[in-house]
């Protein structure tokens, strides 16, 4: 994959004027700089703001039909340009052509069709019939109208997937879109706009704010609504500030996903899926595996195969394309500070390292692919989001024990379960506390743009995909129209005695009939 550091060669953008605060954008597998992008101050924010609001009513007049005619354009342009996006990605992450493709290209091609699709079923106008008779003879419906201008604020681990992923069902409900990049990978974003410039999306609908926080900061200030995805920390940060103005959050935030393996797992599907789902993206997806509990009757199995499988893992420059490793950089370099720290911390308390558990020398930021074990809920590793190469396994008695251990982090994002009696396993799942549980699989259910997806507790608030993924970029409203009527309706002044008695009466024939305890 030559060349990928000519085609995004140094640049500045938004046809700003390089200057000192610039943000440097850096190959994490080279370490070369690859890129300077302005920091977007708030009253350029602001700026950006009021050209949205502009724009967002032709938009919207466009119609379904309309916008999704370049949704699909677009769609067909991330496919026709694969490789220019999938070289843009790999050169700001440092992950592989693989995770590229499989979870981001794949992902915004499916993103682009599923909403241009769906939106209007979504969003469409619902007749509501209505239970109290107050209202008889009236049409009652509900409608989802777009908020007007929608702000995006989106984490490095995947620029394109959950950056702007979330674009594209904000605009297809008729909003317009800024969407603020993290400041290690705004590059992906940037080459999107282009794209939707190029498939005929109006100018100013969808803009980049490049930038530190302090630009998120100031997009929460000027949006109507804002779909963050990054780090529990910041959202809370984002979400106090969203409170100021009374401005509502959907919130994709951090995990620790736990898997367990029961004693009746296939152990090859399982190792083989503990394996990939800790290591790919070299461990920097919200909803990788981060822990694992095995139940003791296989657990030495287990062990000895996903051991066996993680020392053949190769690691480096992913620049090699197709084929040429399977684990990749680590993308933001305070992230390895975090993972070090998680590792020696496990390590400290008594946990024994099988494969990897180290920085790698030379260029890039690179943590070897890491297994662990006699690992408990006294380490880091076991209870905070580690976001790395790294996975511990810790051996428990029973499901029950498996249970009670998932549960126990504040985290609720996703987890699995794999086992061959697939009641017992259904039975587990239901009882962990996470958005999203997976049999016998994990992380695939994302790929699902039907089934909704969001964290429990410190992981989030609201969900991307299926209904809830489109209606949270809409203001719902309620419509009552009534069109033949008395001049006067009963309960209207003035009071009288007789009428209030009457209509007493009739409640209590309405709501007091009818079997009880
Ligand atoms: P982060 O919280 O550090 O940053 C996320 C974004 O918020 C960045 O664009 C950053 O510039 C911006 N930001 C920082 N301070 C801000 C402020 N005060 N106001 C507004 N915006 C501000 O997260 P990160 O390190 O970029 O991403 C990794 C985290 O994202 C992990 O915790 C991971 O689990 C999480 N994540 C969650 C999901 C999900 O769907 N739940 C998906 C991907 C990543």
């Amino acid at each position: 994959m030559a060349g990928v550091e000519d085609r995004v060669a140094p640049q500045t953008t938004n046809g700003a004027p390089a200057s000192a605060d610039d943000i440097v954008v850096t190959n994490p597998a080279t370490g070369r700089e690859i890129a300077r992008v302005p920091d977007l101050t708030a009253e350029q924010v602001a700026e950006l703001a009021r050209k949205a609001r502009a724009a967002q009513p032709g938009w919207q007049a466009l119609g379904f039909d309309g916008r999704a005619r370049i949704m699909l354009r677009a769609q067909k342009w991330v496919l026709d340009n694969r490789e220019r996006v999938i070289q843009t990605i790999v050169s700001e992450t440092g992950k592989t052509y693989e995770d590229a493709q499989l979870a981001e290209i794949s992902y915004a091609a499916a993103g682009f069709g599923f909403w241009a699709k769906n939106a209007e079923e979504y969003l469409a106008d619902e007749k509501i019939k209505a239970s109290t008779p107050l209202v008889a003879g009236r049409k009652l419906y509900r409608r989802f109208a777009p908020l007007g201008l929608v702000g995006v604020i989106g984490p490095w681990n995947y620029p394109l997937t959950n950056s702007f992923g979330d674009c594209i069902p904000a605009l297809m409900a008729g909003n317009a879109v800024i969407l603020k990049p993290s400041e290690e990978t705004p590059l992906t974003s940037m080459l999107m706009a282009e794209a939707m410039r190029e498939c005929g999306l109006p100018a100013d609908v969808f803009q980049i704010a490049t930038g530190r926080g302090a630009t998120g900061s100031a997009l929460v200030d000027e949006a109507d609504m804002i779909m963050f995805t990054g780090s529990t920390a910041t959202g809370k940060k984002v979400m106090a500030k969203a409170a100021e103005t009374l401005t509502p959050v959907s919130l994709e935030l951090g995990g620790k996903d736990p898997m367990i393996i029961l004693s009746d797992a296939d152990v090859e599907r399982a190792a083989n899926a503990a394996l990939y789902y800790s290591m790919q993206n070299s461990g920097q997806t919200c909803i990788s595996t981060e822990r694992v509990y095995v139940e003791a009757p296989v657990y030495d199995e287990f062990v000895a195969k996903i051991t066996e499988k993680a020392r053949t893992l190769r690691q480096g420059d992913p620049s090699g394309g197709p084929g040429s490793v399977e684990v990749g950089a680590i993308t933001f370099p305070k992230q390895m500070e975090i993972i070090e720290d998680h590792v020696k911390d496990a390590v400290d308390k008594g946990a024994k390292i099988v494969v990897g558990g180290h920085r790698r020398a030379g260029d890039g930021t690179f943590f070897e692919p890491t297994i662990m074990v006699d690992v408990d809920h006294s380490m880091k590793a076991m209870t905070e989001e580690t976001f790395g190469p790294t996975l511990p396994i810790m051996k428990v008695s029973d499901a029950e024990e498996a249970i009670r251990l998932a549960n126990d982090s504040p985290y609720g994002l996703a987890a699995s379960v794999f086992g061959k009696d697939m009641k017992r396993a259904e039975q587990v799942a239901r009882r962990l506390e996470a958005g999203a549980v997976v049999v016998n699989d994990a992380m695939l259910n994302y790929s699902v743009m039907e089934l909704p997806m969001g964290g429990w507790k410190a992981s989030g608030l609201g969900s991307r995909h299926g209904a809830g993924g489109i209606r949270k970029y809409t203001a719902e409203q309620a419509i009552m129209l009534t069109r033949f009527a008395p001049k006067k309706d009963l309960h209207m002044f003035p009071y009288k005695a007789g009428r209030t008695k009457l209509l007493g009466k009739f409640f209590g024939l309405l709501y007091g009939r009818g079997k009880r305890d």
